[in-house]
């Protein structure tokens, strides 16, 4: 599931290994994962990658005309493929091309690499950057933008502030947060703050001491702050843990630093009770009974629903 530290570490290599790089050809096996026609993926093809970057759980690639005198040919200008990997996607760089039989394939991006070959004679100079999906549901999506579309895209326009570096960007956060919801599913509407999923929400609430089910609106500034400390520091952790663990071509399987989330029965880091979990249809919420709900151990939704 990756979210805002598995995304941002993402971010961060390939934009690294893939500034300056050249497109030469684009193809898009999965049927349902471009969003897009216009402009057509191809007119990636001569394009430079300008940078990648991340806004939320969303990747960003983007691109520009290669310089030189051709560039006045190009009618593409500047371009940017807006990514979403969902619960299953995964963006990897290699350096051979993905086989026609690999199902996992969703979007195939050829290019050749500036200055490989001075620095390491004989290397492969081109590369393949690759949207997978493992599963059977086909979720992540790719949408081809112009730079100028890019913002006003609704993706990207409905995005409440980062979670990470500065919870809230300069908006307090108990201004963010301020809805008569549980701070579970609060904190990962996307809307109200972007980047936190259903993994990390139960370490940043472990970590802030705070019930899963406290509305965001009875949040004192005492909370506030606590939780603002646990976004920086339980994102920020993870995201400095990958950068020593997590290395190009960037693993199918990402090895999240989780002490919380789907450790129920284990003993709590810092108390030592046994951490309990809540189940619904499609999450888990866990959680420090001592730590984080004054020694109430909350109702198992599955079951409260089979007796109603
Ligand atoms: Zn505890």
């Amino acid at each position: 599931m990756p979210e805002l530290p598995e995304v941002e570490i993402t971010a961060r290599l390939l934009d690294g290994a893939l500034r300056g790089a050249t497109i030469e050809s684009t193809l898009a096996p999965g049927i349902n994962a471009l969003k897009t026609f216009d402009p057509p993926l191809s007119a990636l093809t001569g394009q430079t990658i300008a940078g990648v970057r991340r806004r939320g759980k969303n990747l960003i690639v983007e691109t520009a005309s290669a310089p030189g005198p051709d560039a006045s040919k190009s009618a593409s200008g500047e371009l940017a493929l807006l990514i979403h990997l969902m619960s299953a996607g995964r963006l990897q760089l290699f350096d051979k091309p993905a086989g026609p039989r690999d199902r996992t394939s969703r979007l195939l991006v050829r290019m050749s690499l500036p200055g490989v070959e001075d620095s390491m004679p004989g290397a492969e100079e081109s590369a393949e950057l690759r949207l997978r999906e493992f599963g059977s549901k086909q979720a992540a999506w790719v949408k081809l933008l112009r730079a100028g579309e890019l913002d006003g895209d609704e993706a990207l326009a409905k995005l409440g502030p980062e979670a990470w570096p500065d919870p809230g960007g300069g908006t307090p956060l108990r201004t963010v947060l301020d809805a008569p919801r549980p701070l579970h599913p609060l904190l990962r509407d996307q809307r109200v703050i972007s980047g936190i999923g259903r993994s990390w929400v139960d370490e940043i609430l472990w970590h802030a001491r705070l019930s899963p089910f406290k509305r965001g609106s009875d949040l004192d500034a005492g909370e506030c702050e606590r939780l603002r400390e646990a976004m920086i520091d339980t994102l920020g952790g993870a995201i400095a843990h990958y950068e020593q663990t997590i290395r190009l071509p960037i693993p199918d399987k990402l090895p999240m630093p989780l002490r919380i989330h789907r450790h129920e029965g284990e003993p709590c880091p810092r108390c030592g009770t046994s951490l309990q979990a809540v189940h619904f249809d499609d999450y888990v919420i866990a959680y420090c009974p001592t730590c984080q709900t004054d020694g109430r151990v909350l109702k198992d939704r599955r079951m409260s629903r089979l007796l109603k």
